[in-house]
């Protein structure tokens, strides 16, 4: 009928069902001390007529039985739609393509999709994670800046200097 399911349009008439799958067909068939426990409170009475009003105002085929569907609209389960419609769609950096496309060993791209994901156990990551340590500074350049992966990787004088020993690399580590 809606994106919402009549369980959380009207709340306070499903709290008093007896029914927790009630079709239409069962609510259009039976009497209400079948389907609630009655007295109903006036929330829920006022949820009824317009429950009862929404059902009203539809076209039922008699011949045709009550099915079950998913939001998505078909009937058959699909893990690759409940999933999608779970998590939403989110924008994704076009790094990510890149790197699944990429021909480099797995366990390259994990590394890369753990350094994109800022979840290198970097000095940073493990105080907030409260792991006490002398210090939570870089350990490559002995400087005062805190370990993160952006420093770590493209900051530091050390990274830095790797990086421009690889000409191609060098160049085009700046635009990530
Ligand atoms: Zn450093």
């Amino acid at each position: 009928m809606s994106d919402q399911n009549l369980q959380e349009l009207y709340p306070q008439l499903f709290s008093f069902t007896k029914k927790k799958k009630c079709s239409i067909r069962f609510f259009l068939d039976q009497d209400m001390n079948r389907i609630f426990s009655l007295p109903l409170s006036t929330q829920a009475t006022n949820q009824l007529e317009e429950v009862q009003t929404l059902i009203q105002q539809r076209t039922w085929n008699a011949d045709t039985k009550d099915i079950w569907c998913y939001s998505w609209g078909s009937c058959k389960c699909s893990s690759k739609k409940a999933y999608k419609i779970l998590i939403g769609h989110t924008e994704t950096s076009p790094l990510f393509n890149w790197m699944w496309a990429s021909s480099n060993l797995g366990k390259h791209k994990f590394f890369f999709w753990l350094l994109l994901r800022d979840g290198m156990n970097t000095r940073n990551l493990l105080r907030s994670k409260n792991m006490e340590l002398e210090n939570y500074n870089c350990v490559l350049c002995n400087s005062d800046c805190e370990e993160t992966s952006i420093h770590l990787f493209f900051e530091c004088h050390f990274s830095t200097a790797y990086w421009n020993t690889i000409p191609y690399a060098g160049t085009q580590i700046c635009h990530l």
